[in-house]
């Protein structure tokens, strides 16, 4: 069975971009368009945008940021702005 031809007229088959990166299924064409809507059109975009932003997309749901975490790693956490809470262990 031959899977890797795509109707999706809009598809480019460039591997490395982003439509071949977040596949070719119903999913994969789901998040790239909601991506496309957002202005994100390239691997190296994606990539910077962390889980909580992605989120903030309309229509982008758990399941849409899974299937992009399956495929581009979270960007690299910013440098800690949180104060650090000591957690006092056990009931006293
Ligand atoms: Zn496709």
């Amino acid at each position: 069975m031959n899977d890797t031809a795509c109707r999706d007229y809009r598809c480019r088959f460039i591997p490395g971009e982003l439509d071949d990166l977040l596949g070719h299924d119903r999913i994969g064409h789901q998040v790239r368009n909601l991506l496309g809507r957002e202005g994100v059109q390239t691997r190296e975009q994606l990539a910077a945008i962390p889980d909580a932003r992605l989120l903030e997309f309309e229509n982008f749901g758990v399941g849409c940021l899974a299937r992009v975490r399956s495929r581009v790693p979270a960007p690299a956490s910013l440098p800690a702005s949180f104060p650090e809470f000591s957690i006092s262990g056990g009931p006293s």
